[in-house]
């Protein structure tokens, strides 16, 4: 029997689905579709318009980084780019085929991945690529996947589908660290002048400690600010960077101010503190209070290891600093990434809440899936325990402070293990068998 997965594209039905934006998620979720017999037509603004951080008229433009994140298999990027692998990505295979040496990251030359991506989308028979932009939501099927920087007068649709406030414009993330990652041996949960419940995690400081990340925090290198996100950075929250300039002690009197929390293995109020507050519901995954921040990546990594007990933390998502427009997810989604009040619209990409690179094109992906399986009256049942369909729930799922999200191994359940390295080993292994598991019956699945 063919299935939907192997059927060449013009020996189905054609079904038409509108896709608005190329980037990651777009082209991911046009070429899936278009591969299950759809008739697509992606809609993409540039060159005719254009983002303020894209530079070119190619489909899936690499705005920054020219890295995917590491191929590490223990890495949660790593296992992502294997799942997406076994579910046949077109931009990860493009990423493999114009890949750069980079150490252990899988980087791509952009303009050459960029160019591929574009040249097998118009040349696949069922898409029609179309330069113009979309200002309303389409009718009939649609996945809206504008990305980050969707241009304004679609925002402004999307606000009044989904509800006046649903739609976040979001400007500075503090860092999101791996709980596992963190030495318990300093760190202690305590909540000021022991008040209600001990909600917060403690970094202690002596002021030894603190001079020294004082230096390093002030001294550390920044990404180059563009021009349309220097408003955000002088008008909102100024980046922990930024606040360690303008003084020796303006943290120690701000964001890492120690009063009413006493250190319990000394007994007496540290010279400043830094607080982790959980952003899941297992407290897996704890934000660094008060620290956005627009510092490179490996700086982050470097300076804010140098916090007390987080000499080994793990980064589950690092600060960033730029314009990011995203649905709120929990409100909005019944599951990979459907609209819950608008049969067959779908919302994918860095605009559903997912953050990244390989994190908006498996969202793409995802919901290109759900929607062909829910033309066919089936229920697209993303097997638990892999990263992609770990992030469909993550931005499905109630969260006080809902935030973009990249992969990581906290959004994962948690499995048994006496090092971290086992754990980790074993939700790398339990990922990939499931994921393997799951695209063996791609008539049933995908
Ligand atoms: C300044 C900046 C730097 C970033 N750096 C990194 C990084 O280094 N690493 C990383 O992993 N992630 C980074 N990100 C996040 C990055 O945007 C996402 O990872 C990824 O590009 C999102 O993919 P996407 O498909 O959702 O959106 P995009 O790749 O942005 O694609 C959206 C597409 O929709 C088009 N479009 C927008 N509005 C309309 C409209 N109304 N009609 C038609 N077309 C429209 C756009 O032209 C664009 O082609 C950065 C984001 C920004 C803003």
């Amino acid at each position: 029997m063919i299935s939907a997965a192997t059927a060449s594209p013009g020996m189905m039905k054609m079904n038409k689905l509108t896709i608005v934006g190329g980037g990651l998620a777009g082209s991911e979720a046009a070429w899936q579709a278009a591969q299950r017999g759809w008739q697509v037509e992606l809609w993409e603004m540039r060159p005719n318009a254009t983002t303020p951080a894209h530079n070119s008229d190619c489909l899936a433009e690499l705005v920054c980084s020219n890295s995917l994140g590491s191929k590490e298999q223990l890495t949660a990027s790593g296992v992502l780019q294997q799942e997406l692998r076994q579910l046949g990505s077109l931009v990860l295979e493009c990423a493999e085929k114009t890949q750069v040496p980079a150490g252990s990251a899988l980087a791509v030359d952009r303009e050459k991945f960029a160019a591929l991506v574009t040249e097998k989308i118009i040349n696949h028979p069922n898409i029609i690529l179309v330069r113009k932009r979309v200002d309303q939501i389409p009718p009939g099927p649609a996945i809206i996947a504008t990305g980050p920087l969707t241009d304004a007068s679609l925002a402004h649709a999307l606000e009044k589908l989904t509800g006046r406030g649903f739609l976040y414009f979001y400007d500075a993330a503090a860092p999101i660290i791996d709980g596992e990652t963190i030495d318990y041996s300093i760190v202690f949960a305590a909540s000021r002048y022991g008040k209600g419940q001990a909600d917060y995690l403690n970094c202690p400081f002596t002021e030894e400690e603190y001079r020294e990340f004082w230096h390093q925090l002030s001294a550390a290198k920044q990404v180059a600010l563009r021009h349309f996100e220097k408003d955000i950075y002088y008008e909102a929250c100024l980046p922990v960077e930024e606040l360690a300039r303008r003084g020796y002690l303006t943290l120690a009197f701000g964001p890492l101010r120690p009063v009413g929390l006493q250190d319990p293995r000394t007994d007496t109020e540290p010279f400043a503190v830094v607080q982790l507050r959980k952003e899941d519901v297992h407290g897996n995954l704890l934000g660094i209070v008060g620290f956005q921040t627009n510092l490179t990546w490996p700086e982050q990594k470097r300076v804010f290891r140098l916090i007390p007990g987080l000499a080994k933390a793990e980064f589950a998502r690092y600060g960033v600093m730029h314009r990011n427009t995203y649905v709120d997810g929990p409100k909005i989604f019944s599951g990979n990434y459907r609209v819950k009040d608008r049969p067959g619209l779908y919302i994918a990409g860095q605009l559903s809440g997912v953050e990244g690179y390989l994190e908006s094109t498996c969202s793409g992906l995802v919901a290109a899936l759900d929607l062909h399986a829910t033309s066919q009256g089936r229920e697209l049942d993303m097997p638990e325990g892999t990263i992609s369909a770990a992030l469909a729930r993550y931005v499905a799922t109630p969260n006080r402070n809902f935030q973009p999200m990249n992969a990581n191994f906290g959004l994962l359940p948690a499995v048994a293990g006496s090092t971290k390295r086992e754990r980790r080993a074993e939700q790398a292994r339990a990922a990939l068998e499931k994921m393997l598991r799951f695209t063996k019956n791609p008539g049933e699945n995908c």
